[in-house]
């Protein structure tokens, strides 16, 4: 991937971020991590005790989790009810078999066939078996002087498509000798940012198991905290509820869901909290999914959304649609009378 220049962060006044910054903990203050966890896939990895699946289960859920959640909630069920029957995720994938690859055969998720599944599943087994944790090689990749988990990231999935091209030949898939001869909906489990994907299951997973656990009862603090690479570093998954809102809140002007849009709405995060930037990106993710917003993500913001909608948003003040509304809609002083 070429060099690019550093993205531009949240620009505005200090009161600016003070607004955006209030509006965001707010946010997270609302939301019930309880509820909202019955929503979000990280449930399937926290299900577990033993750090080695939930390592397994956030790598091999986080690929299948795009689109509705009720679409793909049944298809997750299933594969973590066949892990739980041969030991749990680490030891099911570990020793992925001809009798597994059948069972998960018969799963279906939009454009992925079962046997794409199935040879996600024994890649991953080989990645298990070569290297012990899949941490491992995120941790080989990333350097200090790396600006992001850019690098670690290509590393981890440039290692997992080789494994993946031989995986199809042990379980006899065809004669793919190139990554991009494999199934397209094999190779949906495997973007990289080096090829300009935004990758935003992968910087899913990356956010469940870099940052720390913290209190369980804030929707900030449910990550697992595995991987051993500063949450400074990660960068903010990308799907089309974050893009908008993260749009809205100007914490960037672009519109395409690319690696480097990415990039600027983390660098914009990072101004609010340059430790942690995806410090709010549970909230802000859950915003969008619970679909408390309904404003489009393509909305002109000389036409006002509906004064209801925003006003029971506690991101309205900071909202570049929102705001004006909400001014629009406050009451008038009257001038002093005589
Ligand atoms: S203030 Fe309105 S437009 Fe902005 S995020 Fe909230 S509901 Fe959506």
């Amino acid at each position: 991937m070429p060099a690019l220049p550093p993205p531009a962060p949240l620009s505005g006044s200090p009161a600016r971020l003070r607004r955006v910054r209030t509006a965001m903990e707010e946010l997270g203050a609302q939301l019930d991590p309880a509820e909202r966890l019955g929503q979000d896939p990280l449930a399937f990895a926290r299900a577990w005790a033993d750090p080695a699946d939930q390592e397994a289960a956030a790598v091999l859920c986080s690929g299948l989790s795009y689109g509705r959640v009720a679409a793909f909630w049944p298809v997750l069920r299933t594969l973590m009810g066949r892990a739980a029957e041969r030991g749990g995720p680490a030891a099911w994938l570990h020793a992925f078999d001809r009798d597994d690859a059948r069972v998960v055969e018969g799963l279906r998720y939009r454009f992925m066939e079962g046997a794409d599944i199935a040879t996600w599943c024994g890649a991953l087994g080989a990645a298990l078996r070569q290297h012990g944790r899949l941490g491992a090689l995120v941790e080989a990749g990333h350097r200090p002087e790396h600006a992001d988990v850019g690098p670690a990231l290509d590393h981890l999935v440039t290692t997992l498509r080789a494994l993946a091209l031989a995986e199809s030949h042990r379980q006899g898939r065809g004669r793919a000798t190139r990554f991009s001869e494999l199934p397209a909906g094999l190779r949906y489990f495997l973007p990289r940012p080096a090829d300009g994907s935004a990758c935003k299951r992968w910087c899913m997973a990356l956010r469940w198991l870099v940052r720390r656990p913290g209190d369980p009862r804030r929707v900030d603090g449910l990550d697992l905290g595995l991987w051993a690479l500063p949450p400074a570093k990660l960068v903010v998954p990308l799907d089309t509820h974050v893009a908008r809102l993260s749009w809205f809140l100007g914490l960037t002007d672009r519109r395409d869901g690319s690696w480097r849009t990415a990039q600027e709405i983390t660098a914009g995060l990072a101004r609010l909290d340059p430790a942690d930037p995806l410090r709010f990106d549970f909230a802000l993710a859950h915003l969008g999914i619970s679909g408390r917003c309904t404003v489009r993500a393509t909305a002109d913001p000389a036409v006002p959304p509906p004064r209801e909608i925003c006003q029971a948003c506690p991101l309205g003040p900071a909202c570049r649609v929102g705001a004006p509304t909400l001014r629009a809609s406050a009451p008038r002083r009257r001038a002093p009378t005589g």
